[in-house]
């Protein structure tokens, strides 16, 4: 059963994320494009190995237990001109980060596996890749504790989609991946 999060209701009667009026077109179209994702997931990409130093095109990599929020989190960077590659736990997420060297890390806390604070830690070993904590977890501790670990941002569930584009787009431009005057 999907849920999520979709397209918010406003105290209005208007959509939070797009101004429509409630439910709205574009929180549908998401809706049913996510349906179709997890009923026909796509396989795992190839590997594509290339030395740390070739940019290749720019990736996201997203990682959460959540198959249906990460479908929904690569639909809206799709529709924001941003690729991703999603990786649904830490062993999965740390394999296709050697293989494809993503631009940016989205990570959540709990992955199932393991702890998303390892997966960061893992990371900083031998990497200075933007990483944003995605997670439900809003104690102080666990903000403090990532961000000493060595994440760059941390935003907790429920998120609102244009700011998590947003905050995605600001560390994609301090590390030099997106101009300035990069439209949305
Ligand atoms: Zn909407």
């Amino acid at each position: 059963m999907l849920r999520g999060p979709l397209h918010d209701r406003g105290p209005d009667g208007l959509c939070r994320e797009c101004g429509e009026p409630f439910p709205c077109p574009t929180g549908i179209a998401i809706y049913e494009a996510v349906k179709r994702a997890l009923e026909h997931p796509r396989p795992p990409p190839e590997s594509t190995l290339r030395s740390a130093d070739a940019r290749g095109p720019m990736t996201i990599l997203l990682v959460d237990h959540d198959r249906e929020l990460l479908e929904l989190l690569a639909y809206g960077l799709r529709r924001a001109g941003l690729e991703s590659l999603q990786a649904h736990d830490g062993a999965t997420a740390l394999r296709l980060f050697g293989e494809h060297q993503p631009s940016l890390v989205t990570l959540a806390m709990n992955l199932g596996d393991s702890y998303g604070l390892d997966v960061l830690k893992k990371l900083r070993q031998h990497s200075r890749v933007p990483v944003i904590m995605l997670t439900a977890w809003d104690r102080e501790e666990d903000k403090v504790r990532a961000l000493e670990a060595g994440a760059d941002d941390y935003i907790t569930k429920p998120y609102s989609h244009r700011d998590l584009i947003a905050r995605i787009r600001a560390q994609l431009r301090r590390s030099g991946w997106v101009r300035m005057d990069a439209s949305p």
